[in-house]
């Protein structure tokens, strides 16, 4: 049994699995010089209401990087969380986000927006995590009620009792709490219950294939009949067409997020105006 062992050892460093590693290390090294010299960059994509009035954004990240151009967050967030590197990422989206929430105070057209950041299980679960949005919050005077952040489910599985404990604490001042990509983890009905939650996000997969014909409307319908009998909001993202948008609307979700609304722009670029309705693809 020990030769067999010792035999199987070399498969392990195959040059294609060294040089992907070593790929990774180099991204990781990459990554880490990137979020302390300040190649990292929020983007916005609009949330909108029944009305197509925008009634908030949420904060993607970015990642310009000098040679290799734009690298996608599905490649770099997996990777940072791995490596740890989310922790200062993180920090940084939390202090990017609160700063820009400070500047809206000043611009009316601004003034009402919320403003939502994508929290990871690694981030949330330091023990300092609610200090650190108390702080940002003093250091850019916000209001903690413009501030929305949005949690998976995997959180639910590692620490439920210090999750619930943290999300309540931060619920009371004001902080508003969304569960992303919902119905895609692996949530406990019972959970789900405890949590001091205020939306559910239905996950872009749901959304994708609505039509009256697929799997995807009665996995939908339940998501929204869930946060409502929960009396939870719920906002559907990945909306790209006026046919997913009227599915979604007839099924009682009156929220959405989605190209046909407005892509992530640049900060710079984000208008909280009414969408155009030339952005919409024609209509099915
Ligand atoms: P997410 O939080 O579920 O974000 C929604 C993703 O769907 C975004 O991808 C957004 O660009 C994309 N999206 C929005 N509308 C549409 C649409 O109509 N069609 C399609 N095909 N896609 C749409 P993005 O920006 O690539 O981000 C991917 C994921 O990376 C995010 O998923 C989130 O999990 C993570 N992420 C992004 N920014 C942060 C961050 O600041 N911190 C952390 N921890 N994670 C982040
Ligand atoms: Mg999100
Ligand atoms: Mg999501
Ligand atoms: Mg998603």
């Amino acid at each position: 049994e020990a030769k067999r062992q010792r035999d199987a050892v070399p498969q392990l460093f195959r040059p294609e699995l060294e040089q992907e590693r070593e790929a990774r290390l180099s991204l990781e090294r990459e990554l880490r010089h990137a979020i302390d010299n300040g190649e990292l960059r929020l983007h916005l994509q609009p949330q909108v209401n029944a009305d197509r009035h925008v009634i908030g954004a949420e904060a993607l990240v970015r990642w310009q990087h000098p040679v290799r151009g734009f690298v996608s967050p599905g490649e770099f967030i997996p990777l940072a969380e791995e490596s740890g590197l989310i922790l200062p990422l993180g920090s940084w989206v939390l202090q990017e986000g609160c700063r820009l929430l400070g500047e809206w105070r000043h611009r009316s057209e601004f003034s009402d927006l919320k403003l939502s950041l994508n929290v990871s299980v690694r981030q949330f679960q330091q023990p300092d995590f609610v200090d650190q949005v108390l702080s940002a919050f003093y250091r850019h005077a916000v209001a903690p009620g413009r501030l929305t952040l949005e949690l998976t489910e995997s959180l639910l599985l590692k620490d439920p009792e210090g999750t619930i404990e943290k999300m309540s604490l931060l619920r009371r001042i004001g902080v508003s709490f969304a569960l992303d990509d919902f119905g895609t983890g692996y949530s406990s009905m019972v959970y789900l219950k405890a949590l001091p939650l205020d939306t559910l996000k239905i996950d872009i997969a749901f959304v994708r294939d609505l039509s009256r014909d697929t799997q995807s409307t009665p996995i939908a319908a339940a998501i929204v009949a869930l946060a409502q009998s929960l009396e939870l909001g719920v906002i559907a993202e990945g909306v790209e067409t006026e046919m997913q948008r009227d599915l979604l609307a007839g099924l009682g979700c009156h929220q959405y997020q989605g190209y046909l609304f407005g892509r992530p722009v640049p900060v710079e670029e984000f208008q909280p105006t009414l969408v155009a309705q030339s952005e919409a693809p024609p209509a099915a």
